[in-house]
């Protein structure tokens, strides 16, 4: 058996497509254009990348979107107050602090002064309080991204068996809530569980947010589940030639040529569960938006 591919980037497309004409009927009927702010802090090459990445593809999807971009050495009370003018400023619906910051911030205390209806990162508790009550909640993107390609692959999720492997604010803990809220029978898994693999078989879903390469072995995996792998791990290429060059490649944390064989559909790394995170940031910034203008969401 050779799994179903996952592919990312044609649900991501449709999605946008959906978040573009949605902003545009705002606009036109409400007069309402969502508008999102991303603060980067320091020269950090990856969050750079993603940070020219959310503010283009808002752009490109007809939203307001503003880039401040910090020096290293910002000090604590200068990002608070930029949080603050941003939490007053009626023009932005979302806010995205981007992660991880330069080492003499504090991070929660930044992540706490964020307006939570303007949290599009989903990471204030307040958010994250909002996710477990049931109550509407900015939820963490690539958690809803994870989520959006499960209804598409399987569709109704209810009674389905769900492992999460990965325990963490951002993505282990949303995605069990998630999957907890559409009807799975859900299990958390992470560093002190025993027989790992042998939970891992128990699972209908298998989600891998763990940050280890390919770590989940195909035999840890039931025949014909759906596993979605979040990991993103730069390793050196198998050709010893590019490896002895220095050159790096990015696998998940599943074996993937393993899983192929035994898993019902997979998504690959990259092109899986990449493409989705920054649709869903968009889609959280119009839920935002939405919300603070008193329309449904
Ligand atoms: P964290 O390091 O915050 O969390 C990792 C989790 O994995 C922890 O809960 C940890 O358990 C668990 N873990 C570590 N080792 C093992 C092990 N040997 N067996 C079982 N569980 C283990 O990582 P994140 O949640 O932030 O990210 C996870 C992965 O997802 C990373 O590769 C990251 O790059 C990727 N990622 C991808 C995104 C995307 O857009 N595709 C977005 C965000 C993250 P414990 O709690 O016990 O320490």
């Amino acid at each position: 058996m050779t799994a179903r591919i996952i592919e990312g980037a044609p649900v991501a497309e449709r999605l946008r497509a959906e978040v573009t004409a949605e902003v545009a009927r705002l606009r036109a009927d409400h007069d309402l254009q969502p508008g999102l702010a991303v603060v980067l802090v320091g020269d950090d090459p990856a969050s750079q990348s993603y940070v020219k990445s959310k503010g283009e593809q808002s752009l490109a999807a007809g939203m307001h979107s503003v880039t401040h971009r910090l020096p290293a050495d910002t000090q604590q009370d200068e990002l608070l107050r930029l949080v603050a003018d941003l939490n007053a400023d009626p023009l932005i619906h979302g806010i995205l602090v981007q992660l991880p910051l330069p080492k003499h911030l504090d991070e929660k205390a930044v992540v706490s002064a964020i307006d939570p209806d303007k949290d599009v990162d989903g990471l204030h508790v307040i958010n994250a309080g909002r996710l477990v009550a049931g109550l509407p909640a900015l939820t963490a993107c690539t958690p809803v991204g994870c989520m959006v390609l499960l209804r598409a692959t399987l569709g109704d999720l209810a009674g389905l068996n769900a492992v999460v492997v990965g325990r963490s604010l951002l993505v282990g803990k949303p995605i069990a809530q998630l999957l907890l809220a559409a009807d799975c029978t859900v299990t958390i898994a992470h560093s002190k569980t025993r027989d790992l693999p042998a939970v891992c078989r128990t699972a209908d879903i298998l989600v891998a947010a763990v940050g280890r390469p390919r770590m989940i072995r195909g035999d840890w995996i039931k025949p014909g589940a759906t596993v979605i792998d979040v990991g993103i791990n730069r390793v050196p290429f198998d050709n010893p030639e590019k490896a002895a060059a220095g050159k790096t490649k990015i696998v998940g944390d599943v074996n993937y040529k393993e899983a192929l064989e035994v898993a019902g559909a997979i998504t690959p790394v990259p092109k899986g569960v990449g493409p989705m995170t920054v649709v869903c940031l968009l889609q959280n910034t119009l839920t935002a938006a939405k919300r603070q203008a008193g329309l449904e969401a």
